[in-house]
């Protein structure tokens, strides 16, 4: 069967990157974060004191930036690697990068160095993409497209039992408040904003479990590749 492209977007915490791992690993497709790479940048711009409010001196830096992936087999996760050093962990837990990455992520000269390296990653297919501008941006021809919802109110709690089992001690306003604040920068900003793309599937997953969730999406996938779409 031929490989596709999955593009799938929505907002902050809604599940999408859990979904984009199942989907990975059930078709044997590479899965690609590309949140992890906007929080990769956000880090680095952090560690090094660039003043992300001048944008010509964050693109003056963007060169000295390598992200990429690696998996830890041993607990079945993806690892992003920043200059070659492991930083999944602080990209996920500093509420530094939180606060500012939805603020790093709308700079257009970022977008532009991020976008072709995710276009780069995808271009044998057989890949699975989760953010916020892959079905518009990214990969606008993808053949399967997905934009997920659920409940900020289920978002947050979602997030702060994520945040709990890392050992960050948060509470269920200040998560609310993180993802109202970076589904407001994302859906407002001029570049690229999150939006769903008109041949996109959406999904509310407020009332679904990841297996009833996962189930549905292979239904669509096996779908198009039957109609040889694939
Ligand atoms: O997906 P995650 O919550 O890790 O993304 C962190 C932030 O990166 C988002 O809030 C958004 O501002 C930005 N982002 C983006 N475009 C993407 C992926 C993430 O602007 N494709």
């Amino acid at each position: 069967m031929k490989n596709i492209i999955i593009a799938i977007d929505g907002y902050s915490s809604c599940g999408k990157s859990t979904l984009a791992r199942q989907l990975a690993k059930e078709l044997n497709y590479h899965y690609v974060d590309t949140g992890a790479m906007y929080r990769a940048v956000t880090l680095y711009l952090i560690q090094n004191q660039i003043d992300i409010h001048h944008p010509e001196m964050v693109a003056n830096v963007l060169n000295q930036i390598s992200i990429a992936f690696d998996f830890d087999e041993a607990t079945q996760t993806q690892i992003t690697l920043l200059n070659g050093e492991n930083i999944e962990n602080q990209i996920r837990i500093n509420p530094r990068v939180a606060s500012a990455v939805s603020d790093v992520s709308a700079l257009s000269e970022v977008r532009r160095f991020l976008v072709k390296q995710q276009q780069e990653l995808g271009k044998n297919k057989g890949i699975v993409m989760d953010g916020r501008d892959i079905g518009t941006v990214v990969f606008p021809t993808a053949e399967l497209k997905l934009f997920i919802t659920a409940e900020a109110s289920i978002r947050a709690n979602r997030r702060l039992e994520e945040l709990k089992e890392k050992g960050q001690n948060t509470t269920y306003e200040e998560v609310l408040a993180n993802l109202a604040k970076r589904d407001h920068i994302d859906t407002t900003r001029a570049d690229s904003p999150l939006v769903k793309a008109s041949d996109a599937i959406e999904i509310d997953n407020s009332n679904l479990s990841k297996d009833e969730q996962l189930d549905q999406v292979l239904k669509l996938v096996k779908g198009l590749q039957m109609n040889g779409n694939g």
